[in-house]
């Protein structure tokens, strides 16, 4: 599996047949041969993780499928593509939280797709493709914020660990999980409690807001996970994935 290190949350992990692209907001989409199904994924709505501009993508690949999360609006977008003759609707799915469904690709192949819910806006993802495993967080993060209250900090850590619990033990091929270091002391809790939860194998830090050394402070912390995390150290950056 090829992955790209687009911006932020943004990341493409590209397999044999198909082409995933998540959360992008801005940087370059890496050219993806034709033949491929091409499935770009909407977590929520703000604006570091969407931007309409996705829908250009239909330009040069018009079989593209998008799934959004609910929250995000899409009225004004189906009727500008109506307006140019173009079914906006048709390559659209989409997803609620918590829930479950097969999705028929491009290239006539199923993928299961899950969804949690996430402890800001939208939806977490959870692919399963040829029997590789791909998880992409979103915002579903551990929030806690020192200035916040005791009372929202305690419900934020009870509604982040109801969804890892749902991810239990789960063997994940691929990760994409928040290590944000405006979280100052907490920045680390999110992304350590996921690694102790799951069994993921390759595991991709983002939504770090361009501070780059935040990966390797957090493994000096937790080196034993020096294996799965990834060190990005530029936006574009590929990672050539061996096995899957
Ligand atoms: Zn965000």
């Amino acid at each position: 599996m090829k992955i790209t290190y687009i911006e932020h949350s943004g990341f493409c992990a590209e397999l044999e047949d198909v082409c995933f692209l998540f959360d992008y907001y801005k940087g370059a989409v890496p050219e993806i041969s034709a033949g491929k199904a091409l499935v770009v994924f909407v977590s929520h709505k703000h604006g570091d993780h969407y931007n309409p501009e996705i829908f250009g993508l239909l330009e040069k690949y018009p079989k593209v499928q998008f799934v959004i999360s609910r929250d995000v609006r899409l009225k004004w977008k189906i009727l500008e593509y109506r307006e140019k003759g173009i079914d906006l609707e048709t390559h659209i799915l989409a997803a609620a939280k918590n829930t479950e469904q097969l999705i028929t690709l491009t290239n006539g192949k199923k993928l299961k797709l899950e969804t949690l819910k996430s402890t800001d806006e939208g939806v977490a993802y959870l692919l399963t493709y040829d029997e590789k495993v791909i998880y992409h967080a979103g915002d579903l993060n551990l929030w806690i914020w020192e200035g916040e209250s005791k009372q929202y900090n305690n419900n934020m850590r009870k509604a982040y660990f109801t969804e890892l619990e749902k991810l239990k033990d789960k063997k994940i091929d691929v990760a994409f999980v928040p290590l944000d270091p405006r979280l100052e002391n907490h920045a680390f809790d999110g992304l350590s409690s996921f690694m102790e939860y799951t069994e993921s194998k390759h595991v991709f830090p983002m939504h770090f807001w361009g501070e780059f050394n935040i990966i390797p402070a957090f493994l000096e912390k937790y080196p034993e996970y020096g294996e799965q995390i990834k060190i990005i150290e530029k936006t574009g950056q590929v990672f050539e994935i061996s096995g899957i």
